[in-house]
């Protein structure tokens, strides 16, 4: 980062070229994932661009020099006991040049000294770019993983004791599928569907794997974060059926808000499944916001009674916004009690993990027996 910050790296091409390749190929060891141009491209993006935060220097080089030399301008005039204005750093204005053929326009940030500020720019410019060719399921993928939640689990400490780490299966499907890599060998899946090399019928095929563990994972997180910011709670509460019998996932035993308590059920739907493409490819999140609205509409009987809130989130990351703004409360409520400051983020990060969990889970799922050990999770 200091070299990148202070010397005009845009000039050495093939040096930085080199080290970027180098980059790529450690990425794609680490991740037992082949990535292409496109891929890489994305994978270079911060994470709250959709990408993975493996950036790329031929990018960061310019926006990197270009703020620390704003940021350094008055110092040096000072130092030189000159007028700023006439006080030049060194490839500032060759620094700009090449900021405008990447950006492709001579905008600029509004605070030039924070990196941040060209970086984004960038980076939308980029987005902007690959949505722009995007169709069908890659459409989906795209806007999903721009949402900030869908990149919460590359937060996530990795960290056996806590829960956090990834198993390299796990770590490799999660990838392949945010980025659109090839996730397995086209098969026929044990429902006796094929399964192309996007892998994404095994987040949606009802004989696989996964949603099981999924679903019990995403509510355990919740019941635990209750019961740490002092909120009993129940899992599948006895004696509050629906007509056709099947229970909400968890209850508080004591009033959430309004002296109401609180009912929750969690979803997990897949952004890709042909039933939602038509959703997903327009706006990100919006199987999520259809499932909530139906478990809304299944659980109508008891919302007289209880404050219900559908945790209904997207295998490509996504959730509805009352699951959002749920797990916002708890995080505050969490806090409010003196737990760490963080609470809420790792409660996120948790959900999110288990969301890829579940991913990776359902993909295996769809081998047939005796082509992998039994009990993946
Ligand atoms: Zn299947």
């Amino acid at each position: 980062m200091y070299i990148l910050r202070t010397a005009p790296t845009w000039l050495f091409q093939s040096e930085v070229a080199a080290l970027d390749e180098t980059i790529k190929g450690v990425l794609e060891s680490i991740l037992n994932v082949h990535l292409d141009e496109t891929q890489w491209c994305q994978a270079a993006l911060p994470v709250r661009h959709g990408g993975l935060g493996i950036r790329r220097c031929r990018e960061l080089g310019v926006v990197a020099f270009l703020a620390s030399a704003h940021g350094t301008l008055g110092l040096v005039a000072r130092i030189l006991s000159n007028n700023g204005d006439i006080t030049q750093v060194p490839f500032a204005s060759e620094a700009l040049a090449k900021w405008t053929t990447f950006y492709g326009g001579g905008d600029q940030p509004e605070n030039p000294i924070v990196q941040r500020g060209w970086d984004d720019m960038l980076c939308k410019k980029t987005v902007a770019n690959m949505l722009e060719g995007a169709v069908g399921s890659n459409l989906a993928r795209l806007k999903a993983a721009s949402r900030v939640e869908s990149g919460a689990w590359l937060h996530a400490l990795p960290s056996p004791s806590l829960g956090t780490l990834l198993d390299n299966d796990s770590l490799r499907i999660a990838v392949a599928l945010r980025l659109g890599c090839k996730v397995c060998e086209a098969h026929r899946c044990v429902c006796g569907v094929m399964v192309e090399e996007d892998g994404h019928h095994g987040l949606s095929c009802l004989k696989c794997a996964g949603r099981f563990s999924r679903h019990h994972a995403i509510n355990d997180a919740i019941r635990r974060a209750l019961v740490s910011a002092n909120v009993p709670c129940v899992l599948e509460p006895p004696g509050l059926c629906r007509t056709d019998g099947k229970r909400p996932d968890g209850l508080t035993l004591v009033p959430w808000q309004k002296g109401r308590c609180l009912l929750w059920d969690a979803t997990c739907v897949s952004t890709f499944a042909p039933s939602h493409l038509n959703l997903t490819v327009r706006s990100a999140g919006s199987a999520a916001e259809y499932a909530a609205k139906m478990k809304h509409a299944k659980y109508s009987a008891l919302e007289p009674m209880y404050d219900f809130v559908p945790v209904a989130v997207e295998t490509a990351g996504p959730w509805a916004l009352e699951a959002k703004e749920f797990i916002r409360d708890l995080g505050r409520r969490l806090r409010d009690k003196g737990c760490d400051p963080r609470s809420g983020s790792y409660l996120v990060q948790q959900i999110s993990l288990a969301i890829q969990r579940g991913n990776a889970a359902g993909v295996m799922g769809t081998f047939e027996p005796g082509t992998i050990r039994d009990g993946f999770i």
